[in-house]
């Protein structure tokens, strides 16, 4: 079974519109999103882009905070300080990767953390940890909504995830600890990957490298989510799983691109609009 993302990404928008629009019936205003983004990358141009263009189809406002390369620490967190005190505007989304200079942590630090979109505040993932209601980061979320969607079951799963990254790999584990799966996490310095992997009913793959997970990695009857987007020489994207050799063994899968992208951007609008009608008093 392939686990289509773009399905279950196009069922959570519609959702959001709806929502959204509800919100707006009863405050009078759109739910709006701040998306501020750093220096000349065309790859967080494009990513914005798409975001934009979300947020504008279910009926988000977004305002744009656009900084060239050079701009300083200083000026960054003074915006985020108007944007913060600023009652129209409901969620703020800090394009990452950031321009080496400035310091990632100060500026996500320095979001009010109820217009933390992206979920990556320390009080959004201090949250987290302690089960209470939060901003879920948009990927991981996004990879139990798919979870969910399709029905399958967490509770007492080995579930495996390979990566520890602060936006993916813990939060996910996090997420998945919560919904009472059995939870292995792995990196670079895991002494035997491919067994941990083997022992997976849940494997998810969120390490950056290209078709790294393969058919002999995986038990018969896994389910796969892949989290990886690899860009190949040949301009085409891959996940970091090898699709041909591991879904013939897989029960569900995510095709790569197609699975985790949409959902990521889908759970920006969702935490979008639940942090507007959480100010609002609404939810
Ligand atoms: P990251 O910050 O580079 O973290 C990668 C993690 O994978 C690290 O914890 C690293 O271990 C581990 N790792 C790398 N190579 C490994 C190997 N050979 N064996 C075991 N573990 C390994 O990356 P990220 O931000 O989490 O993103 C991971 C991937 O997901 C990337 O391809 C990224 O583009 C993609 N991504 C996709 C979406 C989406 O919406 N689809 C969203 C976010 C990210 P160490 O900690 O030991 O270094």
């Amino acid at each position: 079974m392939i686990l289509d993302g773009k399905a279950v990404a196009a069922k959570v928008l519609a959702e959001v519109k709806a929502g959204a629009a509800d919100y707006r019936n009863r405050t009078g205003a759109p739910p709006t999103l701040a998306v501020v983004l750093v220096g000349e990358d065309p790859a967080s141009a494009v990513y914005v882009r798409g975001k934009k263009k979300d947020a504008e189809e279910v009926g988000i406002a977004s305002r744009d905070f656009l900084y060239p390369d050079g701009c300083s620490q200083t000026e960054l967190l003074a915006t985020l300080k108007m944007i913060n005190a600023d009652p129209g505007i409901h969620g703020i989304l800090v394009q990452l990767p950031l321009p080496k200079e400035l310091n990632e942590d100060q500026i996500i630090a320095a979001i009010a953390p109820e217009k933390d979109a992206d979920g990556l505040h320390p009080m959004s993932l201090g949250n987290l940890l302690g089960g209470k209601p939060t901003m879920v980061p948009c990927t991981p979320a996004g990879c139990l909504q798919i979870l969910d969607h399709y029905g399958i079951a967490l509770e007492g799963a080995e579930a495996v995830v390979v990566g520890r990254s602060r936006l993916v790999g813990k939060p996910l584990a996090q997420l998945l600890v919560g919904r009472n799966a059995t939870v292995t996490t792995c990196h670079t310095r895991t002494r035997d990957l491919a067994a941990h992997c083997r022992r997976a009913d849940i494997l998810c793959v969120a390490a950056g490298r290209a078709g790294m997970i393969t058919g002999d990695m995986v038990k018969d009857g896994v389910v796969v989510i892949d989290v990886g987007t690899n860009r190949l020489e040949t301009g085409k994207l891959a996940g970091d799983v090898d699709f041909a050799s591991v879904s013939p063994k897989a029960r569900a899968i995510t095709p790569v691109p197609g699975g985790v992208g949409p959902m990521t951007r889908a759970m920006l609008m969702r935490n979008t609009l639940l942090a507007a009608q959480r100010q609002s008093g609404l939810a």
